[in-house]
């Protein structure tokens, strides 16, 4: 990219645009393994900055990648072309209704979650990392989180979407109303003669893809949740509206040990029969100390933590029962009836993933890739003990967490990134677990999305008719493709 870009964005009137090499060093690194460095970091206002970048880039073909806080775990948010970041000005809350909230996309989780508690209100998914994570990268990786086993991921709350596309003309999406390229979408999908559940993965959460089953859902038409999970390769978000509930009255956590965690997983049907909104798992990995009953434990123990809401004057009977006949099941570490120590708790889950990076030492690190397949939960057991006897061929330690409930575990095993075969390694793991999950029916990806390292295996996971739609698609929004090049779409 030349200099003559920066110039004429400035131009513009794109005051705050960069390309110094600091910033774009800053800009070249998310949460992910990767790198990549952008060639202009811009700071848009409002969507009139971003009509007047998308037109100068359509024009000139530079690609357009946008960031919300960078915490992406599979490079999505990283190009080499220009960073759209919309934290720093794009970051408002526009309304607060009774059942909605109306937000820009850089807005951060935790923050809007502060503000709506004031109304008793909230947005179930919970990603750990809400504190940092924006509401834009939320939906554009279909984001969700522990309590996402009894609210769902947050394509079930995004009422409306407002966009900006590559040729900066406007774009929106509801339940009442679209614009032409979503017409256009809709008559097109419309068109395939295909049954789309029937090439959806049997799974309560997914994150890969284009979400076509969620589009057209229950006989009815979704056309803002094509923009979901859709990691910014269809248009940029500006605003969205979005669904809130009352916060709950009561709240429980219990946490359980087990011995060994094929048997924790073979308890998951069992537990999910009482209900509960929340259970995950954290070998011994990822949990804290206090946590770890006994040092000498084996490996394969693990906790989980089991949660329930409830507003009903039964709610902590029901709790009781739930532990009387987990008793004989697992060790009962831990009951929390009271907020504060529920929330005490959740916040030493929110740190998983950064204790489970402290397993690696120099150059071997928990790996991300495989971290994130789904499968239904009743075939869980099963699929770990394919996952662990795969890992142990080839020799590899491993840390696993994450939300048992829905059969979407957070497995990452530890490689050594300097090893000349790091990647054939990473690439034949990849193969052989994708290649499992997408027969029985699974995906690839629950909550954390394709990005830049699993892009290329939507197609062995949705088959080539579903593969050659979303191709399709990505044409009908972004004619030149220069809309988050790689991710989606390779
Ligand atoms: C410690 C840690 C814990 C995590 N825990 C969870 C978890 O529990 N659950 C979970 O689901 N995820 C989790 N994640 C992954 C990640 O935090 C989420 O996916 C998060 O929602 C990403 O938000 P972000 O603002 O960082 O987006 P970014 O990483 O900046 O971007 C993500 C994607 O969104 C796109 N994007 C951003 N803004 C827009 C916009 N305005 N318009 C169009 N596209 C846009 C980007 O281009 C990119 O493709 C975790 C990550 C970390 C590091």
């Amino acid at each position: 990219m030349f200099e003559s870009d920066i110039s004429e964005l400035r131009r513009l009137g794109l005051a705050d645009t960069f390309n110094d090499n600091w910033t774009r060093t800053i800009y070249s690194v998310d949460a992910s393994h990767c790198t990549l460095k952008p060639s202009i970091v811009s700071f848009p206002s409002d969507e009139y900055d971003l009509q007047k970048i998308c037109t100068y880039a359509h024009s000139h073909g530079l690609p357009i990648t946008c960031r919300g806080a960078g915490t992406g775990l599979l490079g999505q948010s990283l190009t080499t072309g220009i960073v759209l970041d919309v934290t720093k000005k794009m970051n408002k809350i526009l309304e607060i209704g009774d059942d909605y909230v109306v937000v820009e996309p850089g807005v951060v989780k935790a923050v809007l979650d502060k503000e709506l508690a004031k109304s008793n209100k909230f947005i179930p998914p919970d990603p750990a990392s809400s504190n940092y994570c924006t509401i834009g990268g939320m939906i554009a990786n279909n984001s969700s989180g522990p309590h996402g086993l009894g609210y769902g991921s947050i394509i079930n709350y995004v009422q409306r979407v407002d966009l900006v596309y590559c040729n900066g003309t406007i774009g929106f999406a509801d339940q009442s109303s679209h614009d032409d390229k979503i017409d256009k979408m809709l008559k097109y999908v419309s068109s395939v003669n295909i049954k789309l559940n029937d090439h959806y993965p049997n799974v309560s959460k997914n994150s890969s893809g284009y979400r076509l089953d969620a589009v057209f859902e229950n006989n009815r038409i979704n056309p803002q949740k094509i923009f979901v999970a859709s990691e910014g390769s269809l248009g940029v978000i500006t605003r969205s509206r979005i669904s809130i509930l009352d916060i709950p009255e009561k709240k429980s956590l219990i946490i359980l040990k087990f011995e060994n965690i094929f048997h924790a997983a073979l308890v998951v049907p069992y537990i999910l029969q009482f209900k509960p909104v929340a259970l995950e798992l954290l070998d011994k990995g990822t949990m804290i100390e206090g946590w770890k009953t006994d040092q000498s434990e084996n490996k394969n123990s693990c906790i989980m933590f089991v949660e329930f809401y409830g507003n009903d004057d039964n709610f902590y009977q029901r709790v009781h029962k739930f532990e009387d006949s987990l008793r004989q099941k697992a060790k009962i570490v831990e009951s929390g009836y009271d907020p504060k120590s529920v929330s005490r708790a959740w916040s030493e889950r929110r740190n998983s993933l950064n204790i489970a990076m402290k397993n690696g030492v120099g150059s071997r690190r928990p790996a991300g890739v495989i971290e994130d397949t789904v499968v239904h939960p009743e075939l869980l057991h099963d699929y770990l003990i394919f996952l662990l006897k795969l890992l142990a061929e080839y020799k590899l330690d491993y840390v696993v967490y994450g939300h048992a409930g829905n059969g979407n575990l957070h497995l990452r095993p530890i490689i050594d990134f300097a090893s000349k075969d790091c990647n054939i390694l990473m690439e034949a793991l990849a193969n052989n677990v994708f290649n499992h999950v997408s027969e029985i029916n699974g995906s690839i990806s629950g909550e954390h999305g394709d990005g830049m390292l699993r892009t290329k295996y939507i197609p062995m996971m949705y088959g080539q008719t579903m593969y050659q739609m979303f191709k399709h698609i990505k044409s009908i929004f972004d004619d030149k493709k220069i809309m988050n090049p790689g991710k989606k779409i390779p």
